[in-house]
């Protein structure tokens, strides 16, 4: 059976590329029928806190990627665990107590930075007793002089190979109570039968690593599968130079259904744009996920996002804006033209009072009488007319009369008189949110405003 793993560090709010490749393992897990498991990675102590974690949590669930576990996993309840097998590695030689202290290390490494060679720490307390003695850094014995390859498939990138001996006596923990990222992810994903490890390209450097501390263990290696990189439009790697990179950002204007259907789109293409992730999950095919980095694009995002917020009710869209008092006729007029929620409040205009210079009314190829006239004309017209099916007919064929086929002339000041915008939708859908007794007084106040 399929199981999964999301292993987010609590050391920052919840990243787009982290949300997205928790969605990825989702996908995949619910395509299988198999398991998703949430891990806090949370033994960096100096960098997590507890807003992050609710950050992580809240913002996946805001986004509907829900795991399998009841209890929430933590990695600094586990240290017991790690423990452990760190005593095991030590008792069977395949991992030392490295003695080394930090400017020595830092020294060492200086070194091979200047002379151009592979960083790695080869240590000579392997094979004393001092390896033995506990106390320093705890290693694991790596062959330095092999000539083998470390190598495994990639689900997404085929053939990955390592020069064994390149990696040195890399580090597992800091000392018995204090694991290192590598060892905790591989003693977590053992523990946890993870089959599928699914994560960001940063890592495929530390796979190498992960496969030898898998075969110290004597267990068995899971499938690795390593996600292109968000990128931002310029093709360097997304950063906030780019825009809001966390979740929380994206909350105020994007439908959660928006943003995963988007999400999944980075570095994958379906056989249609607009689909749930129960849909994507029916598709989703690890060996289709693109190898080059996935552009964040975010007119997709704001279209994508369009597309859901036209099927919004008006009561979803009252409490998605906050704004209890859009009348139930403004309810098509703005999720036809809007790309994020926070742009609802633009359209204030249709239930709120408006106010405006009286020169705005002005068409810029027209003058104040013929504006007053226009205003009068359609009042006129709109005491008469009852359907408003042929009001931009009868305004038509007024341009045409009286302002010599000048639509602006008329279509201008109305638009302005009713929404006190000069950016607004067209005179008729206005009068229709407005109903015919708004509508009058807004024109009157206008013929007003403009004597
Ligand atoms: N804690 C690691 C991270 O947040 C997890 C990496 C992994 O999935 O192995 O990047």
């Amino acid at each position: 059976m399929v199981k999964v793993r999301m292993a987010p560090s609590p050391t920052g709010f919840l990243h787009l590329g982290t949300a997205r490749t928790a969605l990825f393992n989702w996908l995949f897990a619910r395509h299988h029928g198999g398991e998703f498991i949430l891990r806090l990675e949370d033994t960096d102590l100096e960098r997590s806190e507890k807003k992050f974690e609710d950050d992580i949590l809240s913002g996946l669930k805001w986004l509907g990627i829900d795991w399998d576990n009841k209890d929430i996993i933590r990695q600094t309840e586990r240290i017991d665990i790690y423990e452990a097998q760190l005593k095991k590695l030590l008792s069977e030689s395949r991992a030392f107590y490295c003695h080394h202290t930090r400017e020595e290390l830092e020294e060492e490494s200086k070194h091979q930075m200047t002379a151009k060679l592979a960083p790695r720490h080869v240590c000579e307390h392997k094979n004393t007793d001092l390896g033995k003695t506990p106390g320093g850094i705890i290693r694991l014995r790596v062959n330095d002089k092999s000539e083998d390859k470390i190598s495994f498939d990639d689900k997404i990138r085929g053939l990955i190979e390592w020069d064994e001996k390149l990696l040195g006596d890399f580090s597992l923990a800091k000392n018995l109570r204090s694991p290192l990222y590598n060892f905790a992810v591989v003693v977590d994903d053992i523990d946890m039968k993870i089959t599928d490890v699914i994560r960001g390209e940063d890592h495929i450097s530390n796979t190498p690593k992960q496969i030898l501390i898998y075969k110290a263990l004597g267990a068995e290696i899971p499938n690795f599968a390593h996600l292109p990189l968000i990128l931002g439009e310029d093709r360097s790697k997304m950063s906030k130079r780019h825009g809001a990179t966390s979740i929380s950002e994206y909350m105020p204007d994007y439908l959660p259904e928006a943003l995963v259907n988007f999400l999944g789109q980075l570095g994958l293409t379906y056989s249609e744009e607009i689909l749930s992730k129960e849909d994507m999950a029916k598709e989703f095919n690890l060996a289709k996920v693109h190898k080059s980095g996935a552009v964040f694009d975010v007119k997709k995002l704001n279209w994508t996002n369009s597309q859901y917020v036209k099927k919004l009710s008006i009561n979803d869209l009252r409490s998605l804006s906050g704004i209890s008092k859009i009348p139930e006729s403004a309810l098509s007029i703005i999720t036809e033209r809007l790309e994020k929620l926070s742009q609802t409040k633009d359209f204030e205009y249709l239930w709120d009072d408006i106010s405006y210079e009286g020169e705005s009314l002005v068409w810029k190829k027209s003058d104040k009488d013929k504006t007053k006239k226009a205003l009068g004309l359609f009042l006129d017209l709109i005491t008469e007319v009852s359907d408003p099916s042929v009001l931009k007919e009868k305004m038509d064929t007024m341009a045409d009369l009286e302002f010599s086929g000048d639509k602006g002339s008329i279509y201008w000041p109305v638009r302005v008189a009713l929404s006190g915008r000069d950016k607004s939708p067209d005179p008729v859908s206005l009068f229709i949110v407005l109903g015919l007794d708004k509508s009058k007084s807004r024109i009157k106040e206008a013929i007003d405003k403009i004597s």
